[in-house]
């Protein structure tokens, strides 16, 4: 997530978080264009929207995560807000890539705390990477849920990512390949930034050092190869033992 540069300074450059002068190198968050000193990187609590070290005007929320004024502006408290977001995200997707449910999925807008209560009740080791969001499905419910205080585009990113799991498993039964189903949830994401014109931050996608990265590039190739309805008919067919 973190690149190291060096080089040449200009005289008037200064870390983002501290407002200190730079000198000889200094650090970007991937995806990013501010620059932190070494210090605000070691020990400056760090943003749960960007990463990036925060600065003296910070917000902390009610289950302990950070936000950078930058992310702050743009996050998603209110769950009014949220549903509608969540709504305009599925109608999009639905849309561009045809993934249409016959049941829909209900919505909430969770904390920290219980976003792992909820990964608990469904077997997922708590100590596992902090997620975002979450889709469920026990009996008849089912149920996506997205971290209250994301920025707006994580939070789009999110809902579309757990909207694809949620297609999954209507569509595609038999599709118990982990790293696919994840890839694939990725493709999604990644293909909804494109859809809102967010190119550079699809593109981010394709070099964070994300776990579910490779699979998500072997989907690109398929994509490739096959076009975006080659996707998704293969998708189905595996999903469908064929
Ligand atoms: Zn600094
Ligand atoms: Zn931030
Ligand atoms: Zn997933």
């Amino acid at each position: 997530m973190l690149q190291l540069a060096s080089g040449p300074m200009p005289a008037a450059e200064t870390c983002a978080a501290c407002g200190g002068a730079l000198h000889h190198s200094f650090f970007v968050l991937h995806g990013g264009t501010e620059r932190f000193c070494a210090a605000c990187m070691q020990s400056r609590p760090r943003c749960s929207g960007c990463g990036a070290p925060v600065g003296q005007q910070h917000w902390r929320l009610h289950d302990s995560r950070v936000l950078c004024a930058r992310c702050h502006l743009v996050a998603v408290y209110d769950p009014a807000e949220a549903a509608t977001i969540f709504a305009a995200t599925v109608a999009s997707v639905e849309q561009q890539l045809g993934l249409k449910l016959r049941v829909g999925v209900a919505f909430r807008l969770v904390d920290v705390p219980t976003m792992t209560q909820l990964r608990a009740e469904g077997g997922v080791a708590s100590d596992a990477l902090q997620v975002m969001g979450l889709y469920q499905r026990q009996g008849a419910l089912r149920m996506i849920s997205v971290l209250y205080g994301l920025p707006r585009l994580a939070f789009r990113t999110t809902v579309a990512h757990e909207y694809a799991h949620a297609w999954q498993t209507e569509n595609c039964p038999l599709l118990e390949d982990d790293l696919l189903r994840e890839g694939f949830a990725e493709w999604v994401a990644y293909h909804h930034l494109r859809f809102l014109g967010c190119s550079r931050a699809a593109e981010d996608m394709r070099t964070s050092s994300h776990p579910y990265q490779p699979m998500f590039e072997s989907v690109l190739a398929i994509e490739g190869q096959r076009g975006i309805a080659g996707v998704i008919a293969h998708l189905l067919a595996v999903g469908r033992g064929l």
